[in-house]
Protein backbone atom coordinates (compact mmCIF):
# COMPACT_ATOMS: atom_id res chain seq x y z
CA UNK A 1 0.00 0.00 0.00
CA UNK A 2 1.05 3.50 -0.74
CA UNK A 3 -0.85 5.68 1.45
CA UNK A 4 -2.80 4.70 4.29
CA UNK A 5 -4.83 7.38 5.58
CA UNK A 6 -6.44 6.37 9.17
CA UNK A 7 -9.18 8.44 11.25
CA UNK A 8 -8.07 11.30 10.22
CA UNK A 9 -10.07 14.68 12.03
CA UNK A 10 -8.80 18.20 11.37
CA UNK A 11 -10.21 21.05 13.76
CA UNK A 12 -9.08 24.79 12.67
CA UNK A 13 -9.54 27.41 14.89
CA UNK A 14 -12.25 30.71 14.04
CA UNK A 15 -13.80 33.38 16.52
CA UNK A 16 -11.79 32.05 19.40
CA UNK A 17 -12.89 27.63 19.02
CA UNK A 18 -12.56 24.90 17.34
CA UNK A 19 -14.47 23.41 14.24
CA UNK A 20 -14.36 20.50 13.05
CA UNK A 21 -13.05 20.01 8.88
CA UNK A 22 -12.44 16.48 8.63
CA UNK A 23 -13.77 13.94 10.46
CA UNK A 24 -13.15 10.34 11.13
CA UNK A 25 -11.67 10.61 7.11
CA UNK A 26 -10.04 6.81 6.01
CA UNK A 27 -8.62 5.45 2.62
CA UNK A 28 -5.69 3.76 1.05
CA UNK A 29 -4.08 4.39 -2.12
CA UNK A 30 -2.37 1.96 -4.11
CA UNK A 31 0.55 1.89 -6.05
CA UNK A 32 -0.40 2.64 -9.71
CA UNK A 33 -3.96 3.88 -8.51
CA UNK A 34 -5.90 6.92 -9.10
CA UNK A 35 -8.11 7.64 -6.50
CA UNK A 36 -10.62 10.50 -6.69
CA UNK A 37 -12.23 12.56 -3.81
CA UNK A 38 -15.32 14.02 -4.77
CA UNK A 39 -18.46 16.19 -3.45
CA UNK A 40 -19.24 19.68 -3.38
CA UNK A 41 -17.67 22.47 -2.48
CA UNK A 42 -16.79 22.60 1.62
CA UNK A 43 -17.23 18.71 1.90
CA UNK A 44 -13.50 18.66 3.06
CA UNK A 45 -11.83 17.45 -0.36
CA UNK A 46 -8.99 19.82 -0.70
CA UNK A 47 -8.61 20.24 3.61
CA UNK A 48 -7.44 16.40 3.28
CA UNK A 49 -5.15 16.71 0.70
CA UNK A 50 -3.55 20.07 2.71
CA UNK A 51 -3.57 17.43 6.02
CA UNK A 52 -2.12 14.79 3.98
CA UNK A 53 0.63 17.56 2.95
CA UNK A 54 0.29 18.76 6.18
CA UNK A 55 -0.04 21.83 4.81
CA UNK A 56 -2.24 23.54 7.82
CA UNK A 57 -2.26 26.97 9.74
CA UNK A 58 -0.37 26.96 12.85
CA UNK A 59 -3.33 26.48 15.05
CA UNK A 60 -5.35 23.30 13.53
CA UNK A 61 -5.79 20.14 15.34
CA UNK A 62 -4.84 17.17 13.35
CA UNK A 63 -6.12 13.65 14.85
CA UNK A 64 -5.55 10.09 13.07
CA UNK A 65 -2.38 8.74 11.07
CA UNK A 66 -1.36 9.09 7.51
CA UNK A 67 1.80 6.70 6.32
CA UNK A 68 3.24 6.86 3.14
CA UNK A 69 5.11 3.35 2.66
CA UNK A 70 5.04 2.68 5.61
CA UNK A 71 6.63 5.68 6.94
CA UNK A 72 4.07 8.09 9.69
CA UNK A 73 3.75 11.53 7.98
CA UNK A 74 1.92 12.96 10.72
CA UNK A 75 4.69 12.27 12.90
CA UNK A 76 7.55 14.03 11.06
CA UNK A 77 8.74 17.58 11.93
CA UNK A 78 8.33 20.57 9.59
CA UNK A 79 12.27 19.90 8.46
CA UNK A 80 11.43 16.39 7.32
CA UNK A 81 8.10 16.95 5.84
CA UNK A 82 9.91 19.55 3.25
CA UNK A 83 12.22 17.01 2.22
CA UNK A 84 8.85 14.72 1.59
CA UNK A 85 6.86 17.36 -0.04
CA UNK A 86 7.83 18.17 -3.85
CA UNK A 87 9.90 14.84 -3.43
CA UNK A 88 7.57 11.92 -2.36
CA UNK A 89 4.53 13.84 -2.46
CA UNK A 90 3.95 16.55 -5.33
CA UNK A 91 0.87 18.26 -5.47
CA UNK A 92 -0.76 20.46 -8.57
CA UNK A 93 -3.26 23.31 -7.71
CA UNK A 94 -6.51 24.50 -10.30
CA UNK A 95 -4.91 27.39 -11.47
CA UNK A 96 -1.19 26.96 -12.63
CA UNK A 97 -0.69 30.98 -12.78
CA UNK A 98 -1.17 31.83 -9.18
CA UNK A 99 1.16 29.09 -8.76
CA UNK A 100 3.68 29.43 -10.74
CA UNK A 101 5.94 32.61 -10.56
CA UNK A 102 5.09 34.89 -13.05
CA UNK A 103 9.47 36.46 -12.65
CA UNK A 104 10.90 33.14 -13.15
CA UNK A 105 11.08 31.29 -15.94
CA UNK A 106 9.80 27.66 -16.44
CA UNK A 107 13.23 25.96 -16.97
CA UNK A 108 14.69 27.40 -13.36
CA UNK A 109 11.42 26.77 -11.67
CA UNK A 110 11.34 23.37 -12.39
CA UNK A 111 14.95 23.31 -12.07
CA UNK A 112 14.46 24.82 -8.33
CA UNK A 113 12.77 21.16 -7.39
CA UNK A 114 15.59 19.39 -8.53
CA UNK A 115 18.15 21.26 -6.86
CA UNK A 116 16.03 21.64 -3.55
CA UNK A 117 15.93 17.66 -4.03
CA UNK A 118 18.30 16.06 -5.95
CA UNK A 119 21.94 16.09 -6.11
CA UNK A 120 21.99 16.35 -9.98
CA UNK A 121 24.97 18.69 -11.33
CA UNK A 122 23.64 22.02 -13.07
CA UNK A 123 24.00 20.39 -16.81
CA UNK A 124 22.29 17.27 -15.69
CA UNK A 125 19.32 19.97 -13.90
CA UNK A 126 19.16 21.37 -17.21
CA UNK A 127 19.09 18.00 -19.09
CA UNK A 128 16.09 16.62 -17.26
CA UNK A 129 14.20 19.78 -16.99
CA UNK A 130 14.00 19.70 -21.25
CA UNK A 131 13.36 16.10 -20.71
CA UNK A 132 10.44 16.54 -18.70
CA UNK A 133 9.10 19.73 -20.50
CA UNK A 134 9.36 16.94 -23.60
CA UNK A 135 7.35 14.33 -20.99
CA UNK A 136 4.89 16.59 -20.42
CA UNK A 137 3.58 16.71 -24.35
CA UNK A 138 5.28 20.52 -24.54
CA UNK A 139 6.39 21.35 -28.35
CA UNK A 140 9.76 23.20 -28.84
CA UNK A 141 10.76 22.34 -25.46
CA UNK A 142 14.35 23.71 -25.62
CA UNK A 143 12.88 27.23 -26.30
CA UNK A 144 10.11 26.66 -24.01
CA UNK A 145 12.54 26.57 -21.43
CA UNK A 146 13.32 29.68 -21.43
CA UNK A 147 10.17 31.33 -21.12
CA UNK A 148 7.66 32.93 -19.03
CA UNK A 149 4.33 31.75 -17.59
CA UNK A 150 2.42 34.39 -19.10
CA UNK A 151 3.89 33.33 -22.67
CA UNK A 152 2.02 30.12 -22.10
CA UNK A 153 -1.43 28.92 -22.41
CA UNK A 154 -3.50 27.89 -19.85
CA UNK A 155 -2.89 24.38 -20.86
CA UNK A 156 0.52 25.16 -21.50
CA UNK A 157 1.35 26.33 -18.28
CA UNK A 158 -0.72 23.43 -16.48
CA UNK A 159 2.01 21.09 -18.45
CA UNK A 160 4.86 22.91 -16.60
CA UNK A 161 2.72 22.20 -13.38
CA UNK A 162 3.19 18.96 -14.18
CA UNK A 163 6.67 19.26 -15.30
CA UNK A 164 7.16 20.57 -11.58
CA UNK A 165 5.19 18.43 -9.71
CA UNK A 166 6.96 14.96 -11.51
CA UNK A 167 10.43 16.05 -11.23
CA UNK A 168 11.46 14.31 -8.50
CA UNK A 169 9.14 11.20 -9.47
CA UNK A 170 7.34 11.31 -7.04
CA UNK A 171 5.53 8.05 -5.30
CA UNK A 172 1.97 10.30 -4.49
CA UNK A 173 0.74 13.06 -6.88
CA UNK A 174 -2.11 15.20 -5.03
CA UNK A 175 -4.27 16.47 -8.07
CA UNK A 176 -6.45 19.59 -6.67
CA UNK A 177 -8.84 19.98 -9.39
CA UNK A 178 -6.30 20.04 -11.90
CA UNK A 179 -8.30 20.58 -15.24
CA UNK A 180 -11.24 22.63 -13.61
CA UNK A 181 -9.83 25.89 -15.49
CA UNK A 182 -9.04 24.39 -19.04
CA UNK A 183 -11.60 24.35 -21.92
CA UNK A 184 -12.96 20.64 -22.29
CA UNK A 185 -9.85 19.83 -25.10
CA UNK A 186 -7.14 20.52 -23.24
CA UNK A 187 -8.71 19.08 -20.33
CA UNK A 188 -9.03 15.88 -22.14
CA UNK A 189 -5.05 15.97 -22.93
CA UNK A 190 -4.20 16.64 -19.70
CA UNK A 191 -6.40 13.46 -18.35
CA UNK A 192 -4.53 11.48 -20.91
CA UNK A 193 -1.11 12.89 -19.57
CA UNK A 194 -1.69 11.98 -16.33
CA UNK A 195 -2.87 8.39 -17.05
CA UNK A 196 0.34 8.01 -19.16
CA UNK A 197 2.55 9.14 -16.20
CA UNK A 198 1.02 7.56 -14.28
CA UNK A 199 1.36 4.33 -15.57
CA UNK A 200 4.87 5.18 -16.37
CA UNK A 201 5.96 5.84 -12.57
CA UNK A 202 3.72 3.71 -11.12
CA UNK A 203 3.05 6.37 -8.49
CA UNK A 204 -0.02 7.12 -7.21
CA UNK A 205 -2.73 10.11 -7.70
CA UNK A 206 -5.24 11.45 -5.82
CA UNK A 207 -7.48 13.28 -7.99
CA UNK A 208 -9.77 15.77 -6.62
CA UNK A 209 -12.65 16.66 -8.32
CA UNK A 210 -16.28 18.08 -8.09
CA UNK A 211 -16.64 16.91 -11.91
CA UNK A 212 -17.75 13.15 -12.19
CA UNK A 213 -16.90 13.12 -15.59
CA UNK A 214 -13.37 13.59 -15.06
CA UNK A 215 -13.36 10.77 -12.36
CA UNK A 216 -15.04 8.60 -15.03
CA UNK A 217 -12.34 9.53 -17.34
CA UNK A 218 -9.41 8.65 -14.91
CA UNK A 219 -10.18 6.98 -11.80
CA UNK A 220 -10.08 3.44 -9.98
CA UNK A 221 -11.33 4.34 -7.06
CA UNK A 222 -13.14 6.87 -5.78
CA UNK A 223 -14.68 8.59 -2.24
CA UNK A 224 -17.46 10.30 -1.93
CA UNK A 225 -17.38 13.39 1.13
CA UNK A 226 -20.01 15.02 2.04
CA UNK A 227 -19.87 17.67 5.20
CA UNK A 228 -16.15 16.61 6.40
CA UNK A 229 -16.41 13.22 6.39
CA UNK A 230 -16.50 10.49 4.12
CA UNK A 231 -19.83 9.12 3.11
CA UNK A 232 -19.19 6.65 0.46
CA UNK A 233 -16.54 4.02 -0.97
CA UNK A 234 -15.84 1.67 -4.04
CA UNK A 235 -14.16 1.01 -7.18
CA UNK A 236 -15.48 3.64 -10.09
CA UNK A 237 -16.64 0.79 -12.25
CA UNK A 238 -19.04 -0.38 -9.32
CA UNK A 239 -19.76 2.89 -7.95
CA UNK A 240 -21.03 4.41 -11.06
CA UNK A 241 -23.10 1.20 -11.45
CA UNK A 242 -24.38 1.23 -8.32
CA UNK A 243 -24.58 4.27 -5.95
CA UNK A 244 -26.09 3.37 -2.73
CA UNK A 245 -25.53 6.84 -0.90
CA UNK A 246 -28.36 9.30 -1.58
CA UNK A 247 -25.74 11.99 -2.32
CA UNK A 248 -24.20 10.10 -4.51
CA UNK A 249 -27.12 9.33 -6.49
CA UNK A 250 -27.64 13.18 -6.34
CA UNK A 251 -24.25 13.89 -8.17
CA UNK A 252 -24.67 11.19 -10.24
CA UNK A 253 -28.10 12.90 -11.41
CA UNK A 254 -25.71 16.05 -11.86
CA UNK A 255 -23.60 14.58 -14.26
CA UNK A 256 -24.25 16.30 -17.90
CA UNK A 257 -25.42 14.66 -20.45
CA UNK A 258 -23.17 14.08 -23.76
CA UNK A 259 -22.60 17.18 -25.51
CA UNK A 260 -22.92 19.68 -22.77
CA UNK A 261 -20.65 20.35 -19.73
CA UNK A 262 -21.64 21.47 -16.51
CA UNK A 263 -18.68 23.11 -13.73
CA UNK A 264 -20.87 23.12 -11.45
CA UNK A 265 -22.78 20.38 -9.27
CA UNK A 266 -26.40 22.13 -9.26
CA UNK A 267 -28.92 19.42 -8.74
CA UNK A 268 -29.07 18.87 -5.54
CA UNK A 269 -31.55 21.60 -3.84
CA UNK A 270 -29.46 23.12 -0.73
CA UNK A 271 -26.17 23.60 0.63
CA UNK A 272 -23.80 21.59 2.33
CA UNK A 273 -23.76 22.46 6.34
CA UNK A 274 -21.41 24.46 7.97
CA UNK A 275 -19.16 23.01 10.37
CA UNK A 276 -20.79 25.60 12.95
CA UNK A 277 -24.26 24.18 12.62
CA UNK A 278 -23.44 20.40 12.01
CA UNK A 279 -26.34 18.38 12.42
CA UNK A 280 -26.13 15.76 15.00
CA UNK A 281 -27.21 13.07 13.13
CA UNK A 282 -26.53 12.73 8.94
CA UNK A 283 -25.07 15.47 8.15
CA UNK A 284 -26.78 14.89 4.59
CA UNK A 285 -30.45 14.46 6.29
CA UNK A 286 -31.80 18.05 5.35
CA UNK A 287 -31.46 17.59 1.69
CA UNK A 288 -32.34 14.04 1.75
CA UNK A 289 -35.42 12.85 -0.14
CA UNK A 290 -34.99 9.67 1.65
CA UNK A 291 -34.09 10.88 5.25
CA UNK A 292 -36.31 9.26 8.06
CA UNK A 293 -36.42 9.82 11.81
CA UNK A 294 -33.15 8.12 12.85
CA UNK A 295 -31.41 9.72 10.07
CA UNK A 296 -31.60 13.09 12.10
CA UNK A 297 -31.02 11.79 15.70
CA UNK A 298 -27.68 9.55 15.45
CA UNK A 299 -25.04 9.60 12.47
CA UNK A 300 -24.95 6.01 10.53
CA UNK A 301 -21.99 4.18 10.72
CA UNK A 302 -19.75 2.37 7.61
CA UNK A 303 -21.45 -0.45 5.87
CA UNK A 304 -20.52 -2.74 3.21
CA UNK A 305 -22.58 -2.41 0.58
CA UNK A 306 -21.34 -4.38 -2.10
CA UNK A 307 -17.76 -6.12 -3.08
CA UNK A 308 -15.10 -3.46 -1.83
CA UNK A 309 -17.68 -0.44 -1.32
CA UNK A 310 -19.37 1.01 1.45
CA UNK A 311 -21.73 3.67 2.43
CA UNK A 312 -22.46 5.50 5.61
CA UNK A 313 -25.99 5.47 5.29
CA UNK A 314 -29.42 4.26 7.71
CA UNK A 315 -30.73 2.54 4.10
CA UNK A 316 -27.99 0.04 4.74
CA UNK A 317 -27.61 -1.87 7.62
CA UNK A 318 -24.93 -4.59 8.63
CA UNK A 319 -25.30 -7.77 7.22
CA UNK A 320 -27.26 -9.67 9.77
CA UNK A 321 -28.47 -6.24 12.07
CA UNK A 322 -31.63 -5.72 9.57
CA UNK A 323 -32.34 -3.09 7.97
CA UNK A 324 -34.35 0.49 9.30
CA UNK A 325 -38.17 0.15 8.61
CA UNK A 326 -39.17 3.45 8.05
CA UNK A 327 -42.37 2.88 7.91
CA UNK A 328 -42.78 1.08 11.49
CA UNK A 329 -39.38 3.41 13.00
CA UNK A 330 -37.55 0.67 14.01
CA UNK A 331 -34.92 -1.71 12.60
CA UNK A 332 -36.89 -4.96 10.92
CA UNK A 333 -34.90 -8.29 11.19
CA UNK A 334 -34.08 -8.58 7.60
CA UNK A 335 -30.92 -9.66 6.61
CA UNK A 336 -29.34 -7.04 3.96
CA UNK A 337 -28.18 -8.51 0.53
CA UNK A 338 -25.72 -7.46 -1.45
FE1 LIG B 1 -30.53 10.15 3.68
FE2 LIG B 1 -30.81 9.05 6.07
FE3 LIG B 1 -29.10 8.01 4.35
FE4 LIG B 1 -28.62 10.35 5.49
S1 LIG B 1 -28.75 8.37 6.51
S2 LIG B 1 -28.36 9.85 3.38
S3 LIG B 1 -30.64 11.23 5.61
S4 LIG B 1 -31.32 8.10 4.14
Amino acid sequence: MLLNVENLSLSLKKDGSYLKILDDVSFQVEKGETLGIVGESGCGKSMTALSIMRLLPDKAKLEGKVNLEKKEITALSKKQLEKIRGNQISMIFQDPLTSLNPLHSVGKQIGEALYLHTELSKIERKQRVVHLLKEVGLPRADEIVNEYPHQLSGGMRQRVMIAIAMACNPRLLICDEPTTALDVTVQAQILDLMNKLKQMNDMGIIMITHDLGVVAEVCDRVIVMYAGKVVEQGMAEELFANPKHPYTIGLMQSIPKLGERKNQLGSIPGTVPSPKNMPLGCRFADRCNKAMDICRGKQPSTVEVGPNHTAACWLYEEKGVGRYDASRGERSEATFHH
